[in-house]
């Protein structure tokens, strides 16, 4: 998108005037843009040194904007994606944490199941299963949220490792809807990131919007890793990314709502490419 509304100063701008923008009006507004067709979340995304000039995006659009979305990365890490079914109606989901994370798969398959090539979340024909659960990958999770409606809303079970089982509906939580009553619940925040910014302390911040809005910080080891995972070479090419985080929020002494992201299993992202 060329052009973009901020609702801080209600004013609509083209990408290449925003970007000319003082440092700091930028960091502030950006977290504020909206799309001029839909007013859906938007963010922006300076010219990047291999020659992709300042744009904006949004996501979700309306039904029937008429404003182009941008295309995500189908293979998400790098380590390619499933190729399963997105609607199947498991009613169990076990969440496969270590999956891509350079730590050994444990995927648990039930005695009259066949190997797990190609099965994955693919049932047999008229195969009605007592126990029918299907294993997922984050960065599936991620694609379901985004991609089919009323997965987040759904009463299918999740079966996360360690942490226990969760009803999708009370585990899913939007970005924008997270706040000081989630502090100390485990659960998966998901939706897009306005922006990323590193502080001094080169502690890599995702923000969701405003200051009011949840943030996650990952330290600069982790940052450094996290880079690498998803081969970019700085925090800019992360507006826009769609993120589904698992973790406990917290809130700082002035209120600021957040969740550290410790464990690189815990989350995924999907970048604007
Ligand atoms: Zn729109």
């Amino acid at each position: 998108m060329y052009i973009a509304k901020c609702t801080e100063d209600g004013v609509s701008y083209a990408a290449v005037d925003f970007s000319r923008l003082p440092h700091d009006e930028i960091a502030r507004k950006r977290r504020f843009l909206v799309c001029l067709g839909c007013g859906g979340p938007a963010y922006f995304m300076k010219a990047s040194k291999s020659g992709r000039s300042a744009c904006f995006g949004a996501r979700p659009h309306a039904e029937g904007c008429d404003e182009a979305a941008p295309k995500y990365e189908t293979d998400p890490d790098g380590r390619g994606e499933d190729q399963e079914q997105l609607n199947n109606p498991a009613e169990r989901i076990v969440v496969d944490l270590r999956f891509g994370t350079g730590k050994k798969p444990e995927v648990k398959e039930n005695d009259d199941l066949r190997p797990n090539h190609g099965r994955r979340g693919r049932f047999q024909p008229g195969g009605a299963r007592p126990n029918a659960e299907t294993h997922r990958r984050l960065s599936s999770l991620l694609r379901h949220l985004m991609e089919i409606e009323g997965f987040s809303q759904s009463k299918q079970i999740l079966d996360i490792d360690e942490y226990g089982e969760f009803v999708a509906k009370d585990f899913f939580i939007p970005l924008l809807d997270a706040s000081e009553e989630h502090s100390g619940l485990f659960r998966g925040y998901w939706g897009m990131l306005t922006d990323a910014q590193l502080d001094s302390d080169n502690t890599l911040w995702l923000n969701s919007r405003g200051r009011h809005n949840i943030s996650f910080c990952i330290d600069s080891q982790s940052a450094s890793e996290l880079f690498n995972r998803y081969g970019i070479q700085d925090e800019e090419e992360l507006s826009g990314a769609y993120i589904l985080a698992m973790g406990k929020v917290r809130v700082s002494a002035n209120g600021k709502i957040y969740c550290p992201l410790d464990e690189e299993q815990l989350y995924t992202l999907r970048l604007v490419r």
